[in-house]
Formats: C-alpha cells, structure tokens, sequence
C-alpha cells in the first residue's frame, strides 16, 4: 500500500506552534523526523529529540546548542548550531520534504538552503515571501523544487488550481476570519487593548501573528504570498471575508466556476498534503459535516477600519523591497503594541508612516538591498513610536 511508505521529512522551528502540529502529523502517519530545529527552547527541543530521535538537531542559538550538546550526549544526535548550522543540516539531511515553521525573517535563509539543496519545501514561513519572493521563487523554479504552502489560504488555492489552466483563472479569492474585530468600527478599534486582540476566534496561533490577524496585516501579507506563489497581480486577487473559516480560499476560473477548498480549521491537514502530494491519504482529523454546519458567510473586508490591508496591495504591486519594508514595519509596530507603546489603531499609523519614508526602496532587487530596506523600515517605524512621546 502506497499509504505505508515511510515519509522522511525535516521540521524547521519544531517548537513552536506550526511545528509541533507537524509534528502531530508525522506522529500519526509515522513520518521518519531526519532534522529538526529549534531557536532556543531547549527543554521542549530535548523532548522532541528524544521522541524523533533525529540524525540533526539545529539549535539556531549558539548557547541553546552548547546546553543541547550536553543533554543529549547519552545519543547519537548530532547537534548543529546556529544559521550556518542549520544550512549545514539542510543540505546534509536526507528528508524529502522540509516543514519550513521559523518565524520571521530569519527563515529566509532556510528557505533558499532547502530549495539549493534540492528538497520539497513545505513552507509556513511567511516572512520568506513577503520579504523575497521573486527571488524565492526564480530559485525553485531554476533548481526545479516545488514549493507546497503550509498556510490553509495558499493551501486551498494550490489544490483549487489543479482545476484549470493558468490562463483559466480570472481571479483568486482570499478568505479572511475577519479576526475578533470583525464589525468594530474605527471609533471601537481605538479601545481595543493587547488582551482583546490576542483571543482569536479560530486559529490558535502565535502572539504576533494573531495581532497581524486582528490588523488584517496578516491577511495583507498573504496576498504578497499568493501574488508570488502563483504569478498573479494583486489585483487579481480579492479578499473576502469568512466568518466560519470553512472555505479556506478559492480559485475563480474565466467561465464563472469557482473552485475551493472546505474543510475543518485544521493546519495539520496543510502539512499532510504538502508532504503526501501528489497523493492524499487518510487524515487523523476530522471530517467536515455541512449539514451540522448550516450556513457559510461572506463579507467585504472594512478596508477604513484595517487600512492595512490596502496598504499590502499596494506594497505587492509596488513590488522590490516594499514587502520587506511591510514587514519589518509592521514587526517593531506589533511589538511596540504588545507593550503598550502603541494603540491598536496607532499600529497602522506607524506602518503607513514608515512605508512611506521607505518608498525608495520599492526598486531594491537584490537580497542585500532588502536586508537594507528591513534596517531603514525599523528605524523609520522606531522613529514615528519615540515622536508620539
Ligand atoms: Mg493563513
């Protein structure tokens, strides 16, 4: 049976929240764990270690390794340190598929190691688009790797494009939950505080991407995401809000069919599919039922309410270093509300603020140049927080 075949697969930033759901996955489908890496959670990377019993363990802090060194000195593990380390274990590992799971920029560098070394990448790394996505891209497509997003949205409209011909699709729908202030308006958003804003309806998820889902920054991020994983322009992809989160995103073909995918809120079926395809097998999960279900709704995102939004279409059709400019931005404003710097509203203040100071670098192409605009983005957005007082 095709459904037995040991899978081998690497889990890159296995202690966070994608990749311990990756590593559900590999638990139930009995995936062989070649490499897996962590920042610095050593006690949680110990355990994992010890279950998966890994060829590589990539601590990406260097005194994280060290201590790891000495924990796991009773097996055969070879720990690894550092960003140099994990390329190393990229390249080395004999995994099939790497389940990309850091956060932010720093999985860029993991993103283009696995593509050189030839490997499908499974990728839940945003920051990896936003950031480079042309040149991301221009790299798999020249090395011949598939690139299978671990991001239920791109998920949904990479199995709905298996319907047609890329010259068929008119457009791409995005589904948004709306995040927990759906309907509020700008005159509620300015109450709104880092509490309210961390209790995501659907999506259990990390601090800064579920502040990034109530922004709709999140949403706006993964429109530069589709824009590069499937070489359609921003304007061809329309944001639709889905209270239910069924549909996870659909493909609208020219003669009117619009195809998607449905299914429970699940990130773990992502994963499957991106390390099972071309093929599907049984999921652990659980099955969608329609009729418990009832209804579905559909609504126009408040672009006045999360001008955010239209600020991401705007970076994505700008293109060059905007995408980094957006993030990086967004990354000190996020943190500055996390701590009461900013208010809930001030956030897009201040990314619009430091997106315009960065508009010069909407022409950098090289990844040092965007390295350069994540930098200027910083100190511009540090700049509009300290002017407040
Ligand atoms: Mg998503």
């Amino acid at each position: 049976m095709r459904d037995t075949i040991m899978k081998t697969i690497a889990v890159l930033g296995a202690t966070g929240s994608v990749g311990t759901q990756a590593l559900d996955v590999a638990r139930a489908r009995g995936y062989c764990v070649d490499l897996m890496s962590a920042h610095r959670n050593v006690r949680a990377a110990e355990a994992l270690a010890r279950e998966f019993s890994p060829t590589f363990l990539c601590m990406t802090d260097e005194a994280a390794a060290a201590d790891m060194r000495v924990r796991l000195a009773d097996t055969s593990i070879e720990v690894l340190s550092g960003e140099a380390g994990l390329r190393e274990g990229i390249a080395r590992s004999c995994a099939e598929t790497v389940v990309h799971a850091i956060l932010g920029a720093a999985g860029l560098s993991p993103t283009l190691a696995t593509i050189d070394s030839g490997k499908r990448l499974a990728l839940a790394n945003k920051e990896s688009l936003v950031i480079a996505g042309d040149i991301v891209m221009a790299r798999a497509r020249a090395k011949g790797v598939d690139i299978l997003p671990v991001d239920s949205e791109h998920c949904a409209i990479f199995q709905s494009l298996l319907s047609g011909k890329r010259e068929q699709v008119r457009r791409l729908l995005l589904t948004a939950s709306g995040g927990p202030f759906f309907g509020y308006s700008r005159e509620q958003l300015a109450a709104v505080s880092a509490e309210d804003t961390l209790r995501h309806p659907t999506w259990q998820m990390g601090r800064k991407i579920t502040v990034d889902s109530a922004t709709l920054m999140n949403k706006g991020f993964e429109i530069l995401e589709a824009a590069h994983l499937f070489s359609v322009p921003a304007t061809a992809i329309e944001v639709v809000v889905h209270r239910e989160s069924i549909l996870h995103s659909a493909v609208e073909y020219i003669d009117n069919t619009v195809i998607g995918e449905f299914s429970l809120p699940d990130m773990r079926m992502c994963v499957q599919y991106a390390v099972d395809y071309p093929d599907r097998c049984a999921s652990h999960g659980e099955p969608l039922d329609l009729v418990r279900l009832g209804r579905m709704t559909f609504f126009a995102p408040d672009r006045e309410a999360f001008p955010l939004l239209t600020l991401a279409e705007r970076a994505s059709t700008l293109g060059g270093g905007m995408g980094a400019v957006l993030n990086a931005a967004d990354e000190v404003a996020v943190d500055a509300f996390l701590h009461g710097h900013l208010t809930f509203l001030g956030i897009a203040d201040c990314v619009q603020s430091a997106f315009e100071d960065c508009l010069p670098y909407r022409s950098a192409a090289t990844l040092e140049e965007r390295m350069e605009a994540d930098r200027y983005a910083r100190d511009r957005a540090r700049i509009y927080i300290e002017s407040l007082g």
